[in-house]
């Protein structure tokens, strides 16, 4: 038996992470000053030895990049899971109107986070009138 969507919620499963932001500086890898110069020709020398910098910061744009995608794929992974989930609990996979509860649900709970998302939905989804089957 798989866990319940309340459940998860207090786990933490359906939590994002942040992206961390752009970098500024990469430390040296001579001097392991962290403080870059730049200039007019927007090349990077090392403020502590005088390295040229470019290859280091190329790398780390590099590898920084390909982290904010891992972590960006990682985030819509999990709220798709959260999103199918939530839509299960409600009962309402295959009802033509999900999306639209799902967008109402959203718009009233995410502010107060997963679990009122999920409230409100159940909330929806208890007042639509069940005289069809197969939801
Ligand atoms: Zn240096």
């Amino acid at each position: 038996m798989s866990k319940d969507i309340f459940e998860k919620i207090r786990d933490r499963y359906y939590d994002t992470d942040v992206v961390p932001p752009k970098i500024n500086n990469v430390p040296c890898p001579d001097c392991g000053a962290d403080k870059l110069v730049r200039d007019i020709a927007k090349l990077a020398y090392c403020a502590g030895c005088g390295r040229d910098m470019r290859d280091v910061v190329a790398e780390a744009i590099r590898v920084h990049a390909a982290l904010q995608d891992q972590i960006k794929e990682s985030n819509k992974k999990r709220s798709d899971a959260f999103y199918n989930d939530a839509i299960e609990a409600a009962g309402i996979a295959k009802h033509p109107l999900k999306d639209y509860l799902w967008g109402l649900a959203w718009d009233q709970g995410h502010a107060s986070g997963f679990e009122e998302i999920v409230n409100y939905l159940l909330e929806y989804t208890d007042a639509l009138p069940s005289t069809c089957e197969g939801w």
